[in-house]
């Protein structure tokens, strides 16, 4: 197949992946639908798959009906809080200090400024997860609040484009939230101790859903090249990461002949972009003590953005290594070294001792400004030749090894 062609089909694979199937949250019908497309790409192309089955939830709301004095306040529903129905007294709290002594059982708590600066880890996150999080958890549920309203600004790092950002996205987490824009916080906090009415209809359903771990070679030390498939709640998840998903779909028609010494995974994780990262949690349990048996794991998140270069990062990767990977990405123009980003899925590798290396765009930072996680991370914004010369580049890099 020409490079014209593979171009032509990594179009097709992305427009068919955010259009037919956005919103790909672990366990949705759309994130089902993407999986099977990714395993029939791999049957079709001699690779043989596994699933990697775990349990997960899907969650539904209704809009939140937020009212004090008789003004209505726009909200929208931390993802996966549970329902609310409460008339209870405002009770405002800017600081963790604050919070330690304030008596806010049964009332609806405003949880603005400081305190509301960024996103609270899921309460179950084992990658990363500072003290001072656990501790805002375990003094909510200790002092129960009937609600919880939380106003907040603008955090790229954690929360993407998106303001306001939910200061909670927990399934783990059972009293009801919302979240309001924090200029809007400020209106709200003037009603402390008074009644204020906040109700909406939610629902966390059981549900299941699957890594794809795809395999060619023999026995011994393999690589790994991964993609996250899920997506963020009501996003198309184009860059992030439909881009990381149709690299590894062109890749493994590349490779499709494939009969090199060292065995290649390509590893369909799910779960990045979803409170409990099921699916990296499952790979690690199902890999537990055999994480030494990958030489070398490679993940594709944020990449192919338009415009921008193509940039990799190494963890755990030095000297002879490093020159070697370099050297096969920067024979392109359009790859450069990028910054260090220790997060994302390449984490579940390097904390682990595996040497690991990322890709994503040179832009990460704007990208997660205005773009990640929101509408707008649609098609146009991508450029599907990169993502045929990321292909082309793993593939030497795989015939190198
Ligand atoms: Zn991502």
């Amino acid at each position: 197949m020409n490079r014209e062609e593979m171009e032509k089909k990594a179009k097709k694979y992305l427009n068919t992946l955010c259009a037919k199937m956005p919103d790909r949250c672990p366990g949705r019908k759309q994130n089902i639908k993407a999986l099977l497309m990714f395993e029939n790409i791999m049957a079709l192309y001699g690779w043989k798959t596994k699933r990697q089955v775990f349990s997960c939830i899907t969650w539904k709301e209704n809009k939140p009906v937020l009212e004090a004095g008789n003004k209505k306040f726009s909200a929208r529903v931390s993802p996966y809080s549970k329902k609310c129905g409460v008339k209870a007294a405002l009770k405002v709290v800017s600081t963790l200090d604050r919070l330690r002594d304030a008596e806010i059982k049964g009332t609806i708590l405003l949880l603005k400024g400081k305190i509301a600066a960024e996103q609270i880890m899921p309460k179950n996150f084992v990658f990363y997860n500072p003290p001072h999080h656990k501790e805002i958890y375990t003094l909510l549920e200790k002092k129960a609040p009937a609600a919880i309203i939380t106003a907040t600004g603008r955090n790229p790092q954690a929360a993407g484009g998106v303001y306001p950002f939910p200061m909670f996205e927990d399934g783990d987490f059972d009293i009801p939230s919302v979240y309001i824009k924090d200029t809007l916080g400020e209106k709200l906090a003037l009603y402390e101790n008074q009644p204020v009415k906040l109700s909406f209809n939610a629902q966390r359903k059981k549900s299941k859903a699957w890594n794809v771990a795809a395999f060619k070679g023999n026995s011994g030390r393999r690589i790994t090249i991964c993609a996250h498939i899920d997506t963020k709640d009501k996003t198309p998840g184009a860059v992030d990461n439909a881009t990381g998903i149709v690299t590894l779909m062109l890749l493994a028609e590349m490779l499709k002949d494939y009969n090199g010494k060292t065995p290649v995974e390509l590893l369909v994780l799910n779960g990045e972009d979803f409170y409990a990262v099921p699916g990296q949690m499952k790979y690690l349990e199902l890999n537990k003590g055999k994480m030494g048996q990958i030489k070398l794991a490679v993940n594709m998140d944020g990449m192919g953005f338009k415009g921008k270069k193509t940039a990799f990062s190494f963890y755990g990767i030095a000297g002879k290594e490093s020159k070697k990977i370099s050297s096969v990405f920067l024979k392109n123009q359009g790859f450069i070294k990028g910054d260090m980003w220790p997060q994302g899925d390449h984490m579940v590798f390097a904390s682990a001792g595996v040497p690991a290396a990322a890709i994503t765009s040179e832009n990460l930072n704007q990208l997660c400004a205005d773009i990640t996680h929101t509408y707008r991370d649609k098609p146009s914004i991508a450029d599907c030749a990169k993502l045929v010369d990321t292909a082309e580049a793993l593939k030497e890099l795989i015939l190198k090894y």
